[in-house]
């Protein structure tokens, strides 16, 4: 019998697309793929061939299970240059991607009886892990265009509440946090000793705007932030599962005792491969980013002739994402089925709002080329005239 704990978690919402996506595929029909979350481009040459040469000189045996010192120093280097805030070493746990990471804080802060505030929409992957531990997440379902503001969270503060969940830029809506309103969620959560989980991870993906870690606004912030992020996204390096946490000590060591239970280190190779990321050229990043600012504004432009579609033009990462309420009717009632729907008529694949806890809405990821996105629009527009007139 498996364990009530497992019995509630909910696999990955985009399983039923990606495994239609790959059935399609398998029986040679072309698919116009727009729900990947991760650049489509390699990982630049010269992180790859720091991690061959990890192999050849033999760096391939278990390492501390916090991760190397050597990329712990340059993750805190990064973190004083970047960010504006300073950690030690003993500060930062190295694991397999900002996921595993996150999965460790949220067990190690987390229990039944505690509640978790999650602005939404948002990325599935937190409610499980909160769950996961006992405690219950608390969605606050923000207004379009999904702004955070420091007043709705105060709202939803309760005596149980241990945990303030940020994600800026946020996965799916590509909204940032206003400056101003991260300081005044910094102050609250200091006024009322609540920790405040930052997954930072789309940090370098952000096109006019500035990044600011919340944990930059002082030391008492500071003492109640984990910052999570890692280099799946920046580095395009998905594959290579490497990502850190930083935070207090306390915290930080209690995560590397659950990790020294469970993977130990993350892949000795990665994180050889990792520090000379940080350390590196920047210059592919920078041409990653202007190519995806280009793919966000050919989209936005394309999508503008579809009058039944509302959508805020992304400020970070590389996903749109559309209402499609207008075009829900008998036939579609939901966006699932819409989705499901566009799939099997015009061979687009985008991921159903459902998936991030707000129905209505579709997310776009722009990680594939402008021809392919130009293909995906017009197969879109077509099924939109085609497809939806019937109530
Ligand atoms: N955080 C957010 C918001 C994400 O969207 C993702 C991946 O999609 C992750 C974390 C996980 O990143 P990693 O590959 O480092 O585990």
């Amino acid at each position: 019998m498996l364990s009530k704990r497992i019995l509630k978690l909910q696999p990955s919402p985009t399983f039923a697309i990606d495994a239609k996506v790959k059935q399609m595929q398998l029986e040679g029909i072309p698919v116009i793929n727009l729900t990947l979350g991760e650049p489509d481009f390699p990982t630049p040459k010269y992180i790859q061939e720091a991690g061959v040469c990890a192999i050849r000189d033999g760096f391939t045996h278990y390492t501390a299970t916090a991760g190397i010192l050597d990329l712990r120093k340059a993750i805190v280097a990064k973190l004083a240059q970047e960010n504006g805030v300073n950690y030690t070493p003993q500060e930062i746990a190295v694991g397999v991607g900002a996921k595993q990471l996150l999965y460790h804080v949220f067990q190690v802060l987390c229990e039944t009886g505690d509640e978790v505030i999650v602005p939404t929409p948002t990325w599935s992957t937190y409610i499980e892990q909160i769950i996961l531990t006992g405690a219950k997440p608390i969605l606050i379902p923000l207004k379009f265009p999904f702004k955070i503001t420091a007043l709705n969270i105060k709202k939803h503060i309760t005596n149980k509440t241990k945990v303030i969940l940020l994600n800026s830029p946020s996965n799916p809506t590509g909204s940032l946090i206003e400056k101003n309103e991260l300081k005044k969620i910094a102050q609250i959560a200091v006024e009322k000793g609540i920790y405040v989980i930052s997954d930072e991870i789309y940090e370098k993906i952000i096109y006019e705007k500035k990044h600011y870690s919340i944990a930059s606004f002082g030391e008492k912030i500071k003492q109640l932030t984990i910052i999570i992020n890692g280099f799946s996204k920046t580095y395009a390096m998905t594959g290579w599962r490497i990502g850190y946490a930083a935070g207090p000590q306390k915290i930080i060591q209690a995560m590397i005792n659950l990790q020294g239970q469970t993977t130990s280190n993350t892949s000795s190779i990665s994180q050889k491969a990792a520090v000379v990321a940080l350390s590196g050229d920047q210059l592919p990043i920078k041409k990653m980013i202007k190519e995806f600012k280009k793919r966000r504004d050919f989209l936005c432009r394309a999508l503008t002739q579809m009058t039944d579609l509302s959508w805020e033009k992304p400020e970070g990462t590389f996903y749109l994402f559309v209402n499609i309420q207008k075009l829900l009717n008998k036939k579609y009632p939901t966006s699932e089925k819409w989705a499901e729907a566009l799939l099997s008529v015009a061979s687009v694949a985008v991921i159903p709002g459902e998936a991030f806890y707000a129905p209505g809405y579709i997310r776009i990821c722009f990680t594939t080329s402008i021809k392919n996105l130009s293909e995906g629009v017009k197969n879109i527009n077509t099924f939109i005239k085609n497809k939806n007139q019937s109530t």
